[in-house]
């Protein structure tokens, strides 16, 4: 068993600004990671919005904020979080896959993941093509002609921002148009736009950036291969919350509620949230590192109360 003040999950931007924090305290703390240090920036193409570090990418970024973390002698662990109990006098008992830590304060800053298509070729094609964030990566495919598949009011959303910055928008949907009539008519009226339904995507053709995208009608089983610069799955995030079911956490969206302090809602003193796991309304960087800052230093505070 390993005894430390707090426990950060996740070493994205939010649980490495927390770790930066909570470095010049007089706390201990161990940062987990269960799989790459720097989070979703690993699949981020540029950033161009992040301030003081004009357009880079997400993968360069991420090593940035390791090194930073390694100057304050940090070291990230690689394992996983799987499982959380709350113990007798305000101690939580986290069990990874490799250990077991017994500490008084917790930061989830696990993120979201998104949902894939879950087809052959789609991982390698992951910033060779294939985005699932419209508003970060429409800028990369300014005139050229992409594919979006979407079925719900969001990613129509997302394709009405996106059918302003590129050619031309292939806007296909497993539901049919009806459910588009509802949502969003302003789309289908759009010259840029063309909806196709109800289709599936089968396969992306590329080796090294996705050249075309084969699709299938689910109830005729017709096939068509559309010639595209990029595709955007657009059929939402999951916050990887499993490790969370023995704390009754506050939950909207599925995520995390907590309040100005990043203070989980619920019965769970020194539990705290920050970044894209949190209900908020911007899921970025720079909201991120701002997250994980105020989480570290309301959770200083409460291990300063404890006292
Ligand atoms: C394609 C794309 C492009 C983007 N472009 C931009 C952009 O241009 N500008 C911008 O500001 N933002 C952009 N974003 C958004 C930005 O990347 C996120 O808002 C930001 O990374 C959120 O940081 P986070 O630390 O909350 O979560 P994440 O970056 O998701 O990091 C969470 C980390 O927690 C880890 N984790 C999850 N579960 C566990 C567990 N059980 N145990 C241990 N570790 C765990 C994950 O492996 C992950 O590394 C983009 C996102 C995507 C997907």
């Amino acid at each position: 068993m390993i005894n430390k003040d707090v426990l950060i999950i996740g070493a994205g931007p939010a649980g490495m600004s927390a770790a930066l924090y909570l470095a010049r305290s007089k706390y201990s703390f161990e940062i987990v990671e269960k799989n790459m240090i720097g989070g979703k920036l690993n699949i981020t193409t540029r950033i161009d919005n992040y301030p003081g570090v004009p357009s880079t990418d997400g993968f360069t970024l991420a090593d940035t904020m390791k090194k930073q973390l390694e100057s304050f002698n940090i070291k990230v662990k690689i394992d996983e979080v799987i499982d959380i109990s709350k113990e007798k006098d305000g101690f939580y008992k986290v069990f990874t896959k490799n250990e077991q830590y017994l500490v008084k304060a917790i930061i989830v800053a696990t993120g979201t993941e998104t949902k894939k298509i879950g087809i052959s070729n789609e991982d390698i094609l992951v910033g060779k093509g294939i985005s699932y964030c419209a508003v970060c990566d429409a800028f990369f495919f300014r005139g050229k002609n992409v594919l979006v598949f979407a079925n719900e009011r969001k990613g129509y959303l997302e394709s009405l921002y996106l059918s302003q910055v590129v050619g031309k928008v292939y806007l296909v949907s497993d539901k049919d148009q009806d459910d588009l009539e509802n949502n969003l008519s302003k789309l289908k009226s759009l010259e840029n736009v063309e909806f196709i339904s109800p289709y599936k995507i089968t396969k992306f053709n590329g080796e090294d950036y996705l050249t075309s995208v084969e699709i299938e009608n689910i109830e005729t089983k017709e096939r068509k291969t559309i010639d595209v610069d990029g595709c955007f799955p657009l059929i939402g995030e999951v916050p990887p919350t499993y490790f969370l079911n023995k704390l009754s956490l506050v939950k909207n969206r599925d995520r995390i509620v907590v309040d100005e302090k990043c203070l989980s809602k619920g019965d769970n003193p020194g539990i705290f949230a920050a970044g894209d796991i949190i209900d908020k309304n911007l899921n970025q960087v720079v909201t991120a590192c701002n997250d994980g800052a105020i989480a570290a230093t309301s959770t200083i505070k409460y291990l300063n109360s404890l006292k």
